[in-house]
């Protein structure tokens, strides 16, 4: 399964869903406050055809960036951290529309996939030297155990095909 950075994700089929995107790791390294302009264009390209919502587990988002989320994309609150799915009777889905996830880990974002009945797109998780001692190994576990919940999600079809 190729992965991309979340500004390299081709974007042709996304069209028609309601997206959950992950925030540390994925549009940002964990320890930083800015989201570069080729982050913000690719939500910007996605919520042309698809309705975005960003939801973190982290308690203490950054003010600065769920401030510029804030002004592009709407926020899902999460009750209980991801993979547990409380927040999804928060998501005001009229239209029925199919559910993707957008992260950069299996343990958290993939499984929160697979409880939503959800299609997942794994990213190339972005680092930085300043994430903290607790984040790098959180970021060893998922990457080591990651391949053995793969084979699961590939077993309940729950890879979206790029
Ligand atoms: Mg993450």
């Amino acid at each position: 399964m190729k992965k991309y950075l979340f500004t390299e994700i081709p974007t042709q089929k996304i069209r028609g869903y309601q997206i959950l995107l992950d925030i540390d790791g994925t549009l940002v390294a964990d320890s930083e406050k800015n989201i570069s302009k080729k982050t913000l264009e690719k939500i910007m390209l996605l919520s042309k055809h698809n309705n975005v919502y960003y939801c973190s587990n982290s308690k203490y988002l950054r003010d600065d960036l769920k401030k510029i989320l804030s002004k592009n994309i709407q926020s899902l609150s999460l009750p209980a951290k991801k993979p547990r799915t409380e927040c999804l009777s928060y998501l005001e889905n009229t239209e029925n529309q199919p559910l993707l996830v957008i992260g950069d880990k299996i343990f958290t974002d993939g499984l929160f996939a697979k409880n939503a009945s959800a299609k997942f797109i794994l990213t190339k998780r972005i680092v930085s030297k300043h994430d903290s001692f607790k984040i790098k190994l959180i970021n060893l576990v998922d990457t080591i155990l990651g391949p053995f919940i793969s084979l699961l999600l590939i077993q309940k079809k729950i890879w979206f095909t790029i």
